[in-house]
C-alpha cells in the first residue's frame, strides 16, 4: 500500500468537521451555561433573602427594645452589627414617629445597573416594623421600624464572578470534548476516507483494476468497508471493459494470419505520419514488398505451407524495422508495406536491403520459382522530401510502380526512382 501522507487542508473534511464540532460545542456550552447561570441566580436570590430574614429575626427583639426605650446607643450597636454584613449597604432604625435612632449609609451614592436591577431589583429593600409587648396583658404595639437596603453592586459582582467561572469551565469542557470528538472522527472516519481517496487518486487510469485497495482495519463490515468493496467491484468492471476494448483494438489493427499490422492499421498510420512529415517538413519513405512467384509456391507446396511461409516472412520483415518509429503491415495477400517516417531515400534503401536479405536468410526452398531456387521478394521504394509536392496516394502509387519494375526486371530486387539496387 502507498504510504502517502494525508495533509490536513483548509476546506478538507477534517477541518469542516472540526469547525462544525467547535461551533456546536460552543452553542451547547452557551445554552448549558445560561441554564446553569439562571439556576445560580435563583439560588443566590433565595440564599440572600434567607440570610437577611434570619439576621432581621435575630435583631428584631433588641431593635424593638431600643426603639421602645428610645435608646440610640443600643440602636447604634444593632444597626452597626447589621451594617457590618458585606451585603447590606444601608441600615436605619427608627422610633414609632419615624425619627432615626441610628443610621448607616455609604459615603458615596451607589450606582444602579440594568443587570443588578434585573437580578435583584425586587429584593433590595427591607422595611419591617418593630413590635414590642409594652405590658403583659396588652397586645404587641409597633414601636418603630428597621429599614435595610442591600448592596446591589456587591451582589451583582458576586454573581458575575461566579458567572465567569461557570461559563469559563463550561467553555473549557466543551473545547476539550470537541477536541476529543474531532480526533475520534478524524481517526475513525475522515482518515479512512482519505485513504480511500488516496488509493483512487493513485490508481493508474489505464489499469484501474490494479488499484491499491485500502485495507481499513476495523471497518471491514461497516459502511466504509462496503464502500471500498463497491469501489473495487466498480473498478474491476472498468478494468474488464478496458481489457475488452484493448482486445478489440488489437484485433481490429492486427492481421490474423501473420500477427503484424493489418491494412486498416497501415491506412491510419500512413495518413497520420504523412501529415506529421508534411507539418515538420521531414522526409518520408514507403516500401512495397511482394513475395516472388508465390502462386507457384502455393500451388506446389500447398496453401497451409503458404500460410506458414507468409507468417515466417512477416516475422523476419518485422524484425528489421524499428517498431518505435516505423511500421510493417500486411497490405494484402502476399504483399507487405513498410512505412518509414522521417527517413529519406538512402535510409529507406538500406532498410529495403535488410528486408530483402532477411527473406533470403529464411532459405525457404522454392523449386517451382521461375527465377530463383529459394523464396525471394521484390521491393519498390518511394520517398518524398520537403521540396517535393507529392500527395500521400501518389507516393504509394510510385512505390507500387517501382515494385512492378522490380518484378519486370527479374525479381529479388529493389527498385527506386533514382537508381536500382
Ligand atoms: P509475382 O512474383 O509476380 O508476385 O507472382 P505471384 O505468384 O507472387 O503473384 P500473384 O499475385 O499472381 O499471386 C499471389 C498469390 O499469393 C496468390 C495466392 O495463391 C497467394 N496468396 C495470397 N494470399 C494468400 C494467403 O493468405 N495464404 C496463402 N497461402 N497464399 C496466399
Ligand atoms: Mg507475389
Ligand atoms: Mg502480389
Amino acid at each position: 500500500m502507498n504510504k502517502t501522507s494525508i495533509p490536513l487542508r483548509s476546506g478538507s473534511l477534517t477541518s469542516k468537521q472540526a469547525l462544525l464540532t467547535i461551533l456546536l460545542a460552543i452553542l451547547i456550552s452557551v445554552i448549558a451555561g445560561s441554564v446553569e447561570l439562571f439556576n445560580h441566580a435563583l439560588s443566590m436570590r433565595q440564599n440572600v433573602a434567607q440570610r437577611v430574614e434570619q439576621q432581621l429575626a435575630i435583631v428584631s427583639g433588641a431593635a424593638a427594645e431600643a426603639a421602645f426605650q428610645l435608646n440610640p446607643d443600643l440602636a447604634h450597636q444593632i444597626a452597626y452589627g447589621l451594617f457590618s454584613d458585606n451585603e447590606i449597604a444601608e441600615v436605619a432604625i427608627r422610633d414609632d414617629f419615624g425619627s432615626p435612632l441610628s443610621e448607616f449609609a455609604p459615603t458615596e451614592a451607589v450606582e444602579s445597573s440594568w443587570l443588578s436591577q434585573r437580578l435583584f431589583g425586587d429584593m433590595l429593600h427591607y422595611q419591617i416594623p418593630l413590635n414590642y409587648y409594652v405590658a403583659v396583658d396588652l397586645p404587641e404595639a409597633v414601636v418603630g421600624e428597621v429599614e435595610l437596603r442591600l448592596d446591589e453592586q456587591r451582589l451583582t459582582q458576586q454573581f458575575l464572578d461566579r458567572s465567569i467561572s461557570v461559563v469559563g469551565s463550561s467553555v473549557l469542557e466543551a473545547f476539550i470534548l470537541s477536541l476529543l470528538i474531532i480526533a475520534f472522527f478524524h481517526y475513525f472516519i475522515t482518515r479512512p476516507l482519505l485513504k480511500v481517496h488516496d488509493a483512487i487518486a493513485h490508481a493508474d487510469p489505464e489499469r484501474p483494476g490494479e488499484w491499491d485497495k485500502p485495507q481499513l482495519r476495523g471497518h471491514r463490515h461497516d459502511e466504509l468497508g462496503h464502500l471500498v468493496d463497491s469501489l473495487d467491484h466498480l473498478l474491476q468492471a472498468f478494468q474488464q471493459g478496458l481489457d475488452q476494448r484493448d482486445q478489440l483494438h488489437h484485433l481490429s489493427h492486427i492481421d490474423g494470419l501473420t500477427g503484424v499490422a493489418n491494412r486498416r492499421h497501415f491506412d491510419l498510420f500512413y495518413q497520420q505520419q504523412w501529415k506529421r512529415a508534411k507539418r515538420g517538413a521531414q522526409p518520408f519513405s514507403v516500401i512495397f514488398i511482394d513475395i516472388d512467384n508465390f502462386k507457384e509456391f502455393n500451388d506446389h507446396y500447398g496453401h497451409a505451407m503458404g500460410d506458414d511461409t507468409l507468417r515466417a516472412v512477416a516475422q523476419v520483415l518485422n524484425n528489421c524495422i524499428d517498431p518505435a518509429h516505423d511500421l510493417l503491415a500486411r497490405y494484402g495477400g502476399e504483399e507487405f508495406v513498410c512505412v518509414l517516417p522521417n527517413q529519406d531515400e538512402a535510409a529507406a534503401l538500406d532498410v529495403a536491403q535488410r528486408l530483402r536479405r532477411a527473406v533470403l536468410s529464411l532459405a525457404i526452398p522454392h523449386a517451382y520459382s521461375s527465377t530463383h531456387t529459394h523464396l525471394t521478394a521484390s521491393m519498390g521504394v518511394a520517398s518524398t522530401s520537403a521540396q517535393t509536392t507529392l500527395s500521400a496516394a501518389a507516393l504509394l502509387a510510385q512505390a507500387d510502380q517501382h515494385l512492378y519494375h522490380a518484378k519486370h526486371l527479374g525479381r529479388n530486387r529493389i527498385e527506386t526512382r533514382s537508381r536500382t539496387a
